[in-house]
């Protein structure tokens, strides 16, 4: 039996793009006995956006979660989900000092193409958007488009620290097995690649539930056989429900763990507070 210790340590609020309160999530925690909680919302990013926090409200949100903390038995940890984009995005060890947070979350949601500035949003609620960006910044060539999502993993993974990464194999999710399939040599190689980094670097990987709860995936990201290898490798992995509403706190959560169990791991890595990193 898996050794599953009960924490989400990937939650979103009203702070960015998330629809419950800190205190909504802390009561949900409770009531599904997590001794962790982990608070993550998707860091500022220097340029307009809807889903991230603002610069000017991360004293605020720190704070919050420290008040809360006096009134909850789930301990509570402090943490930014950071985008990375090539040359735009703030450095995560920055955020991390600057705001005095436990652990970073680093994961690609918008990808930068070679040539130009605009970006591919591959994640999000819209099909279109992917299939949009996909024609217009890359002239539907897939591989090109998800070869350069894997290739800014990598980049991530070598220039910036972080303790988790988020839905690595996320590129997979509007995809929906129309324009390649995950069994593609092509694909595997840049698969193995990140989980070779993710193990050089000592990050820990999210088995991540959202993709099965909101209905835009038909797997855990990430997939089955980068679990099974990640096991071979020995990468600490955690089950995040990335959570935006409390009711979302444990989704699939019992089903992620049968999954890590099925790939031989018999244990979950969790946030040591003396150590003040991820345990395994
Ligand atoms: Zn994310
Ligand atoms: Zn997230």
């Amino acid at each position: 039996m898996i050794d599953f210790f009960k924490a989400n340590y990937h939650t979103h609020s009203l702070y960015c793009d998330g629809k419950c309160t800190l205190l909504q999530h802390v009561e949900e925690a409770e009531r599904l006995g997590l001794r962790q909680l982990g608070f993550s919302s998707h860091a500022p990013v220097p340029f307009d956006n809807r889903f991230a926090i603002s610069v000017e409200d991360l004293p605020k949100y720190c704070n919050e979660i420290d008040s809360l903390q006096s009134e909850t038995n789930v301990k509570l940890l402090k943490s930014l989900e950071c985008d990375f984009v090539p040359g735009i995005t703030y450095q995560f060890s920055k955020l991390q000092s600057d705001n005095k947070l436990d652990y970073i979350i680093g994961g690609v949601h918008l990808v930068k193409p070679h040539n130009g500035d605009e970006l591919w949003f591959i994640d999000g609620s819209k099909r279109e958007t992917y299939d949009e960006g996909l024609l217009k910044l890359f002239n539907n060539d897939i591989k090109r488009a998800v070869t350069t999502f894997w290739e800014q993993t990598f980049e991530m993974l070598e220039t910036e620290k972080m303790d988790i990464i988020a839905h690595v194999d996320k590129i997979k999710m509007h995809n929906g097995d129309r324009f390649f399939t995950e069994d593609e040599l092509w694909y595997k190689i840049l698969a193995d690649k990140a989980l070779q980094l993710i193990k050089r670097h000592n990050v820990v990987m999210e088995i991540n539930t959202r993709g099965l709860y909101k209905k835009r995936c038909n797997s855990f990201y990430p997939s089955m056989y980068m679990l099974t290898e990640a096991r071979r490798l020995d990468i600490p992995v955690v089950a995040n429900s990335d959570a935006h509403r409390a009711e979302e706190l444990s989704l699939f959560v019992d089903e992620a763990v049968n999954v890590l169990e099925q790939c031989g791991y018999e244990r979950t890595a969790r946030f040591d507070t003396d150590l003040g990193r991820f345990v395994f």
